[in-house]
């Protein structure tokens, strides 16, 4: 089965103490995680730093349930993507976490971007589109088909369908290295369906953000949708294996046989 959630995030320095259990009891074997909750939208290198410190040791705690991406405020620049270097090939991350400091296509995010590619490591991108309070440097899904467009060779999952479903997918239809994660208040059973028609089952990734959200609401989403059983399985797991088994660092992850 392997089910894999895509999208989840430490509380504070450890997982929720949930996680684990929750994942046992609904058949979520990996939480691929980042840390940034809590941290404020522009964190200095040290509280970025420190909050990956964290999450390499809880995937050092459960190597078999835990995988990270490592967060970076680009604004930080080459110590940063030293960091990030750090965590990949000594650490065992998997791949890269963009947020509100700064848009995603910015060209401070380059080369994170172009070292992630070298990597073949996901690049998970906080992505909203808002009515009122948009972030001044909150990435909406045009700037995630923006870098989609400077960087085909990135593999790059815009969260939370970028908030909303019908825009964003149009948005990001034409660019086969974006994939979708199915987390966010917004995101229910029939945002998942429409996103899995336009884009593709290979396409979307089952993501919950927890800690601050439901793991059985957010599985019921996938379940809600009407796919097919096949369809339903790459959403849930299959899609995230293949991407975790490309990755060329020194991460742990087996993958398991994509059934
Ligand atoms: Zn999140």
């Amino acid at each position: 089965m392997n089910w894999i959630d895509a999208h989840v995030h430490l509380q504070g320095a450890d997982l929720h103490p949930l996680t684990l259990s929750e994942g046992d009891r609904l058949g979520v074997e990996r939480f691929v995680c980042s840390t940034v909750v809590g941290m404020g939208y522009y964190p200095t290198f040290e509280q970025v730093s420190q909050s990956n410190d964290h999450l390499s040791a809880v995937i050092r705690r459960h190597p078999d349930r835990v995988s990270g991406y490592c967060y970076v405020n680009p604004r930080h620049g080459a110590k940063a993507l030293d960091d990030f270097r750090r965590r990949m090939e000594d650490q065992g991350m998997i791949g890269l976490k963009l947020w509100v400091a700064t848009l995603c296509d910015d060209p401070l995010t380059y080369p994170f971007i172009e070292q992630a590619i070298q990597y073949r490591a996901p690049i998970l991108i906080h992505a909203w589109r808002k009515t009122v309070g948009q972030l001044p440097y909150e990435s909406t899904a045009s700037h995630v088909a923006n870098l989609a467009r400077l960087y085909p060779e990135a593999r790059i999952i815009m969260a939370h369908m970028s908030g909303q479903v019908e825009s964003s997918v149009q948005l990001v239809e034409p660019y086969p290295n974006v994939y979708t994660d199915t987390s966010g208040s917004p995101i229910g059973g029939g945002e998942v369906a429409i996103a899995v028609k336009r884009l593709g089952a290979k396409r979307v990734l089952f993501g919950s953000d927890l800690y601050g959200a439901c793991l059985a609401s957010n599985i019921g989403k996938v379940l809600g949708a009407g796919l097919s059983e096949e369809d339903f399985e790459r959403v849930m797991g299959q899609n995230m294996v293949s991407l975790l088994s490309e990755v060329k660092t020194s991460h742990s992850y087996a993958g398991g046989e994509a059934k």
